[in-house]
């Protein structure tokens, strides 16, 4: 009987050790994600965003050997932008109609899952027909979708375990980007910054999809930050927040982008405009905001700053600092202490017109002759462009060289203030919108290697024709993975720009490569497929590069 009661309560101790253990695993997996190369569970290849591998298997003394392994038709015609999920033998990627579960090997489909949209949604879907991509977690695959719904499905089988709704698509909010999950939260941002939406950020229980939080991203009045908005004008105030954030789970805060104010035309909301183009500092479990960094007040350019950036270790003053790093869409690459939001750096990346400098102390931009002339009213061109100094896609860092590496963008646009009309669905300007101009005789962009701190370039590789609006990935092996609008993967030297290998995989690439092993093999995978932005500013180049996903996966011979 003693025995016998020893060994229940031991069985009872097992079995909530094992619980606990496969609990706790999923969550410390989740933050292990950057050392651990055998798998890529987080979108940013890690909750500190760099998109490093410490894989060195392909290097730059062999990448010129690599050859495609496998390819798989996502049969779909949109811009692919959907950053893959590798975990215990199964690749899951995204399209904005479908999720699908595939042999990372060999490239065959275990499932597809398709998803049901309504069909008005494309009348309303804001920017882009597109998907980000996943995340997992405790059995689960999470994604969101264009008429704003988050969705969990059973990793094994991709049936459907809840599906919770965030917003009405009807009102010009859409859903595009990666969840994150963090501190067991399941963490969403919404777009449509363009239609007069205002923007919030949720946490979801991702058991069950019970609604647990929300946090506006533009404040109300009678709430903190509230003066900063005329009157009612918060109510169609934009700041979205359409891309996934970064989390520190030492500091336990999440930090989230925001993107533009509504309309563009900020003489119709003076003010700071809080928390539009900024980065905000959260707590995952209740969405308490503990500290925010405004980079744009005010701002008249669509200087979204919704890729939040990467968490760095680095010195500054001779200091180690936990930093904050982004390159901002306004044309700054920023440095920020991440404990407390303090600016640290902020230097020029690209050609900048809009601002003379961004003042340390104050942390704000000082304006410059060409914004003030804009706001009396004038017709100017501004650097950068409304596209940014850099695009959406997220850049790298490399701990060995010290350099970020991101796609750059060289263009300015015209740029002149008109009365801003609202009307539901529809975009929400007060801009007299004539496209980005290219300089002449120069790059459209460039593959940049830079230095946080000063914002300049080690090195540029320029892109033939069209800019590339690809992300990278940097890796132990001293290479960057990145590819072209005109659908060349490429691998490139990190310490020098030299190119060791190319391969056209039939459609531009808009997306994120991602490396990870398996018994002892490096295998590099990105999606194929043009469109997204650039396709809607309507380059007569992209005639020659035809639409069409697909997944490719390459590998060493
Ligand atoms: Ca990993
Ligand atoms: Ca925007």
């Amino acid at each position: 009987m003693a025995s016998d009661l020893t060994f229940s309560k031991w069985l009872l101790a097992a079995v909530a050790a094992f619980t606990c253990t496969v609990q706790a695993q999923s969550l410390d997996a989740l933050k292990a994600d950057a050392a651990t190369p055998g798998d890529v569970l987080t979108y940013g290849m890690g909750y500190n965003n760099q998109r490093y591998s410490p894989l060195k298997q392909i290097n730059a003394k062999n990448a010129s050997k690599l050859q495609p392994l496998w390819a798989y038709s996502l049969n779909n015609p949109q811009g692919q932008e959907s950053q893959p999920i590798v975990h215990d033998g199964v690749m899951y990627v995204t399209t904005f109609n479908a999720t699908i579960a595939l042999d990372p090997l060999s490239g065959k489909q275990i499932w597809k899952q398709d998803i049901e949209l309504p069909q008005d949604v494309f009348k309303y879907a804001c920017c882009g027909i597109l998907n980000r991509g996943a995340a997992i977690y405790d059995g689960k695959i999470y994604r969101t979708t264009l008429d704003s719904q988050v969705v969990a499905l059973d990793a094994k089988t991709g049936k459907q375990v809840w599906k919770s709704k965030a917003a009405d698509y009807k009102d010009g909010h859409a859903m595009t980007s990666a969840p994150l999950i963090a501190g067991g939260v399941v963490i969403t941002g919404i777009a449509g910054g363009e239609y007069g939406t205002r923007g919030f950020i949720d946490g979801w229980d991702p058991a069950t999809g019970k609604h647990l939080w929300k946090f506006f991203t533009t404040a109300a009045p009678g709430e903190k930050g509230g003066d900063t908005w005329p009157a009612d004008t918060h109510a169609k105030g934009g700041a979205p927040t359409w891309l996934t954030g970064a989390y520190d789970p030492e500091l336990d805060l999440v930090y989230w982008g925001t993107g533009n104010g509504g309309p563009w035309n900020a003489e119709a909301r003076k003010g700071d405009n809080l928390y539009i183009n900024s980065v905000l500092a959260l707590r995952p479990k209740t969405g308490e905001l503990v500290w925010h960094y405004q980079f744009s007040p005010n701002d008249l350019y669509d200087y979204d700053a919704t890729e939040v950036g990467m968490l760095l270790d680095l010195k500054v003053d001779g200091k180690k600092r936990k930093v904050l790093a982004q390159a901002n869409r306004n044309g700054f690459f920023y440095v920020l202490d991440r404990a407390n939001g303090k600016l640290l750096a902020a230097n020029p990346y690209v050609k900048v017109n809009w601002a003379d400098r961004i003042d340390i102390a104050s942390g704000r931009p000082v304006e410059s002759e060409v914004t003030k002339r804009i706001r009396a009213g004038g017709d100017e061109m501004v650097w950068p462009s409304v596209v940014g100094g850099k695009n959406w896609t997220p850049m790298s860092w490399n701990p060995a060289t010290g350099l970020a590496y991101a796609n750059t963008l060289n263009m300015a646009w015209p740029y002149q203030l008109v009365k801003p009309e609202y009307k539901k669905g529809e975009w929400y300007l007060g801009v007299n919108f004539r496209g980005v101009v290219m300089p002449k005789g120069e790059p459209h962009g460039y593959l940049s290697a830079i230095d946080p701190l000063t914002g300049k370039s080690k090195w540029q590789m320029p892109w033939p024709g069209q800019p590339s609006m690809a992300g990278t990935l940097s890796t132990a092996g001293g290479l960057v993975l990145t590819g072209a609008a005109t659908g060349e993967f490429m691998v490139v030297d990190a310490a020098n720009g030299k190119k060791h290998y190319e391969f056209n995989t039939g459609s531009g690439i808009i997306g994120l490569p991602v490396t990870w092993e398996h018994k002892g093999r490096q295998y590099v995978t990105v999606l194929s497929g043009a469109g997204g932005v650039w396709g809607i500013l309507g380059d007569e180049r992209m005639a020659q590069t035809p639409a069409g996903g697909s997944v490719w996966t390459f590998g060493l011979k």
